[in-house]
């Protein structure tokens, strides 16, 4: 990983927004722009031509650890009490004498902590920024596709282990605790996010949460879940017929399918994220069911199960379509929810290429019946 070279972008981003320096708090923002994965710690970012180091800030229990995992291009600071916040306003008030202009993560930091910092700070012009780090996030660099890569392998392996015991009898929670298990178990540090396991009517609620329930034959099992490797998230769904599936549940399924295959297609460099989706959309609603399309097609995956970009219609106000680009690693997750009836969704992970997209999901996507 390139701390140095991410660093300097984001130095030359914050000359051109005419900051002196941007205070980063968010976790994964401090572990992009560091590599600290500790749960405590802060960066202060120099802008280009401003004067000063770079500084990690952070506390007495992560000196070491700190010592070994931060960036070469960072001056270390530590507060010893456990009175953090306050006594890295103070540390940051040293170290900004001569800044301006101090920008912070707007849609980050509460704003009890701006309060503080802008108490401690006078003098100095707050100016809050959003998604400057994020934007940096949304590109890729190799190592870290194969981080995604990795984690995904891992997450498919668990799922085939899991469903060679078949579906039908055994409850949404067991299979959903197996799977957290078989992951850890092959690696994992742990779930990119709490597994879903959907099955008949329940699969109508796109984040429903696993239950004591029985799984029946003759229902849909939507299962959407994800592995956390190196500190990257993988991100699947597949659903899967139990027993037979009823007409119905299949034309649904091939709607969603196509719709997916469609946005696939059209997903290349240079093209709006707001026009893939509307190609999965236009799709689904010509089959009639629209409205039961709720939510976005996509988001983007690395250090954080959802990022950057969103691939979903254009949101109010929106001035400008966001481009995807190559080296940016997202989903394209049609689906269809029939209130008291059934839901599918189908979740691809694919890396936006120059010469044609990688899919990082190994798992065939056709509907595959189960025990
Ligand atoms: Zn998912
Ligand atoms: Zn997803």
């Amino acid at each position: 990983m390139n701390y140095a070279q991410r660093v300097s972008r984001l130095a030359e981003r914050l000359a051109e927004l005419e900051v002196d320096c941007l205070l980063v708090g968010d976790r994964a923002n401090v572990r992009y722009l560091s590599g600290f994965t500790g749960s405590a710690g802060a960066l202060l970012i120099r802008a280009t031509g401003a004067s000063g180091d770079h500084l990690f800030l952070s506390d007495f229990r992560y000196e070491l650890q700190a010592a070994e995992e931060v960036a070469d291009c960072f001056a270390k600071g530590f507060t010893t009490a456990q009175e953090g916040q306050r006594e890295v306003a103070d540390l940051l008030a040293e170290r900004l004498a001569g800044a301006r202009r101090l920008g912070f993560e707007a849609d980050r930091l509460t704003v009890s902590a701006q309060r503080r910092l802008a108490e401690r700070l006078s003098g100095v012009e707050l100016v809050g920024l959003e998604g400057t780090v994020a934007k940096l996030r949304r590109f890729k660099e190799a190592e870290e596709v194969e981080r995604i890569a990795a984690a995904q392998a891992l997450a498919d392996q668990a799922l085939k282990e899991v469903l060679e015991g078949g579906l039908g009898g055994r409850t949404e929670r067991e299979v959903a605790i197996e799977l957290a298990y078989r992951m850890r178990r092959l690696g994992a540090e742990g779930e990119s996010f709490p597994a879903i396991v959907a099955s008949g009517p329940h699969g109508a609620l796109p984040h429903a949460k696993a239950r004591d329930v029985e799984i029946a034959k003759g229902t849909l099992v939507t299962i959407d879940w994800g592995a956390q490797l190196d500190g990257y998230c993988s991100d699947c769904t597949r659903t899967y017929a139990v027993g037979r599936p009823s007409e119905r549940a299949v034309e649904v399924y091939e709607t969603v399918l196509a719709a997916q295959r469609r946005a696939l297609a059209g997903l290349r460099p240079g093209v709006a994220a707001s026009a893939v989706d509307r190609l999965a959309r236009e799709l689904i609603e010509q089959a009639g069911y629209g409205p039961r399309f709720g939510h976005s097609l996509g988001h983007g995956v690395g250090l954080e199960i959802h990022e950057a970009p969103r691939l979903g219609p254009p949101r109010p106000g929106e001035e400008e379509p966001e481009l995807l680009a190559a080296g940016e690693v997202v989903t394209v997750e049609p689906g269809i929810y029939l209130p008291g009836e059934l839901g599918v969704r189908i979740e691809e992970l694919v890396v936006v290429g120059e010469e044609g997209n990688r899919i990082l999901t190994s798992l065939p996507a056709q509907l595959t019946e189960l025990e």
